[in-house]
């Protein structure tokens, strides 16, 4: 157990990859806060899960990741009830696909704010104490969008190449200070959210279940398989060890081949 006395603040981990993250770090002993939307009793079941496996403290913050001041808070509150955090995984994220001039302004603006602005406001908000320790991990979820592109997605991509620049500049500022900066760039992940997507596709476009996933869902990841929330997990723990405490400002693809093409 590691990360025994550290804690970790996570955003966007009430499903998917940043659920798998917090399940990560807690079996490696770190007090875990999650955060995100959700049933309450669902969210409540994960907390208990996260203390049972850790030994340690966990809590759920339901601020929302595009209002400063709730952002803010949560990094105060963890702060009070579970230590500074020593480990900062910005990983709140959603979607909208529609093409540049027909872009809704409220989903451009939402994009914008909960995948690049809220890191910005977190990692303001938790540099001070990591400085002042010597020692932290902040950690990003980019997207093969990080550093590439697919048309229709044009929040989306701005948002993930932005996160891809702030992670590098941030790495750059604190580079001598103990702490390290990385952002993780998976590729399609396998997570209830695509799962759910399957059955509708497979009707709409009369394919079978193998022809989506294949041909729909993995058309552009050679590896013809989904990256594993557990795999990202792996990462994500390994970049908090001390053998990767000269990995920063580092975009590290996990997409099954999707960039090398
Ligand atoms: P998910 O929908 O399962 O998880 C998203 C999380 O963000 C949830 O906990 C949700 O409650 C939370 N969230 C959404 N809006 C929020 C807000 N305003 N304030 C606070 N929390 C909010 O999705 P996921 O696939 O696990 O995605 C996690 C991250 O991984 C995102 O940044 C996403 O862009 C990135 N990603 C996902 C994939 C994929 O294929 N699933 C691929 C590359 C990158």
């Amino acid at each position: 157990m590691f990360l025994k006395g550290k804690t970790a603040l996570i955003t966007g981990s009430t499903s998917g990859i940043g659920l798998a993250y917090a399940r990560g770090l807690a079996a490696e002993g770190a007090n875990v806060m999650i955060n995100g939307f959700g049933d309450a009793t669902e969210i409540q079941g994960y907390v208990e899960e996260l203390i049972r496996t850790s030994n340690a403290g966990a809590l759920h913050s339901g601020a929302d990741m595009t209002r400063p001041d709730e952002i803010r808070a949560m990094v105060a509150d963890c702060t009070a009830r579970l230590g500074a955090p020593d480990i900062l995984i910005n990983n709140a994220g959603i979607q909208h696909v529609a093409p540049v001039d027909e872009f809704p302004e409220d989903r451009w603006d939402a994009i914008i704010a909960i995948i690049l602005s809220s890191a910005f406001h977190t990692t303001k908000a938790a540099l001070p104490s990591m400085k002042e320790k010597g020692w932290g991990r902040v950690i990003n979820t980019g997207s093969m969008h990080s550093l590439v592109a697919s048309p229709y997605k044009s929040a989306y991509n701005a948002a993930k190449h932005g996160i891809a620049g702030f992670t590098k500049t941030i790495a750059l500022e604190v580079a001598t200070q103990g702490i390290t900066v990385n952002c993780i760039c998976p590729g399609y992940v396998w997570t209830s959210l695509v799962e759910n997507q399957i059955p509708d596709t497979m009707k709409t476009r009369g394919l079978t279940r193998d022809q989506v996933i294949n041909d729909v869902l993995l058309a552009g990841q050679p590896q013809k398989k989904f990256v594993q929330v557990e795999q990202l997990a792996a990462m994500a723990l390994f970049l908090c060890r001390e053998e990767a405490s000269a990995i920063t400002g580092a975009n590290l693809s996990m997409d099954g081949g999707w960039t090398a093409q």
